[in-house]
């Protein structure tokens, strides 16, 4: 059992500063700390709660400086609204289920290739890409069938 103090994102966060230069400070891991206490996705509002004796704008910069190291990703909800979770790192998308609000990751994307040849035709070169999908995910649909 990994304890409180040893979470893996802590860790790799705080190691991840360090090789960077950044400074370790005590609110840097505060942060990180809550960000793996939340359950599945949420919202910086929501982190901003959980760490009342944090300043909003010291969340929000942690939290950018999190997704740019990879260890959170944006998931934006069906609704505009934007969450984030812990990331799967490297290039992935998510299913996020309308229904009961679980998100999982969807690796192994073959997008890229389709989306540069639409691209292409309008004489756009593609360098990147968001895609996330919304519907009903196996338990949703399971229990839609069933009732
Ligand atoms: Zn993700
Ligand atoms: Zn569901
Ligand atoms: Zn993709």
């Amino acid at each position: 059992m990994p304890t409180k103090a040893h979470h893996p994102l802590v860790e790799d966060f705080l190691a991840r500063l360090e090789e960077k230069d950044y400074r370790h400070t005590g609110t840097r891991e505060e942060v990180a700390r809550a960000v793996a206490q939340q359950g599945s996705h949420f919202t910086a509002e929501a982190l901003c709660e959980a760490l009342p004796r944090v300043g909003r704008a010291t969340v929000y910069r942690n939290v950018k400086l999190l997704v740019e190291m990879g260890f959170l990703c944006r998931v934006l909800m069906e609704d505009g609204e934007l969450h984030y979770q812990v990331s799967h790192k490297g290039h992935h998308h998510h299913l996020i289920c309308t229904y009961c609000g679980q998100s999982q990751d969807l690796l192994n994307c073959d997008f890229q290739g389709l989306l540069k040849e639409k691209a292409s035709t309008q004489g756009f070169e593609v360098e990147g890409h968001t895609v996330e999908l919304y519907g009903r995910c196996r338990t949703c649909a399971s229990e839609a069938t069933a009732s």
